[in-house]
């Protein structure tokens, strides 16, 4: 699949071409959108177009939408169009079918999967994937086989292509006990792979799996939902008062009293969860990697410009650290006034690091 192939989504595209001829590649993303926002369509040919060996680029006078393009036509393009390329990997729910009646795993469905990607032309939805397999009502997950699977797809070198991609459909579906093999692997990253994570349910994606990952935030039509601007405002507010944790500890006190509190533990989880976004979108704001992956666009111009020059090189890992444990706390059950009160303190004083 080719950029071309994806009309509507040229801003997005650009900034992703953009990441890459800067060498800023993260060697993980995780490209989320609403259901049939092409987020997999766009990880395709985003994985077609880094392996290309002859890559297109448009001149202004071209006129054309996008600044680069795969070609097509390489031998590489021409085994990522049929989705047989053997550096290419795919993960994604799966459950047992009348072929695959025990241990499914991706791995005994891909002939499946490819099938069903080809004919929906990259454009695809979790319940029409259940349809194509006649699984009647039962619902897939990302298993432990997979984990391992992907593991061992990784311990060998790639066989002719600069990057080796895994591309891991509904991340969302990651079953408990496949999780923590996957966030190993994205925290100790393999040479020259790629994951592309892909979701349209953002609100189920584990927060620890945010934190691992670079945001590519597929737009909609639709404008920002209420639930992330109910969450911003939230935001906005509280880390006003961290700021200034030495003078407003009784504010602080007050917001995680009066609205955090309230939230219960898994809206403060993903409160907690959308709080790392902002963060990481302000650190990719502030190494000039974009402006139009912005999420902070409803807030008010002086929050939104100020914000991200607090973020650096210096503070952002600990305040990765630092909203991970607080969500681990959150999952244990710990006592969430003081978990917020702890963390509120913890990055008042790392955004005071230059
Ligand atoms: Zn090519």
């Amino acid at each position: 699949m080719q950029f071309s192939q994806i009309i509507e989504q040229h801003d997005l595209i650009n900034s992703l071409i953009r990441i890459y001829d800067k060498r800023r590649l993260s060697h993980a993303q995780l490209f989320f959108g609403d259901e049939g926002s092409k987020s997999f369509a766009l990880a395709l040919a985003y994985a077609q177009f880094l392996n290309c060996s002859n890559k297109i680029r448009f001149k202004p006078e071209d006129n054309r939408p996008i600044i680069a393009d795969s070609c097509g036509i390489c031998p590489s393009c021409k085994k990522f169009k049929i989705l047989s390329h053997p550096d290419l990997h795919f993960i994604f729910p799966n459950t047992t079918t009348k072929k695959v009646d025990s241990k499914n795993s991706s791995e005994l469905l891909i002939g499946e999967f490819r099938e069903f990607v080809l004919k929906q032309e990259g454009v695809i939805k979790l319940n029409d994937w259940y349809d194509f397999l006649d699984v009647g009502n039962k619902q897939g997950t990302i298993n432990v086989r997979d984990a391992n699977n992907i593991i061992k797809a990784l311990s060998v070198k790639s066989y002719e292509a600069k990057y080796k991609i895994m591309i891991v459909w509904c991340v969302d579906k990651l079953y408990y006990d496949a999780a923590p093999k996957i966030l190993k692997i994205l925290e100790e990253p393999y040479e020259n792979t790629i994951f592309l994570l892909v979701t349209d349910d953002r609100e189920n994606i584990l927060p620890t799996i945010l934190s691992r990952t670079q945001l590519v935030k597929i737009p909609t039509l639709r404008q920002e939902s209420e639930t992330e601007n109910k969450y911003l405002l939230l935001f906005v507010e509280w880390l006003r008062a961290c700021f200034f944790y030495k003078s407003k500890i009784t504010d602080i006190v007050k917001i995680i009293e009066k609205d955090i509190i309230k939230l219960g533990r898994e809206e403060q989880k993903q409160f907690l969860g959308f709080a790392l976004e902002v963060f990481q979108n302000s650190f990719a704001i502030k190494m000039g990697l974009t402006t139009s992956l912005n999420l902070l666009e409803n807030t008010d111009q002086k929050f939104n410009s100020n914000f991200p020059s607090f973020v650096n090189q210096n503070n952002i890992e600990q305040i990765y650290k630092e909203l991970d444990k607080a969500i681990l706390h959150i999952e244990r059950n710990g006592n969430a006034k003081m978990i917020f009160l702890d963390l509120s303190i913890q990055l008042g004083f790392l955004l005071m690091i230059k």
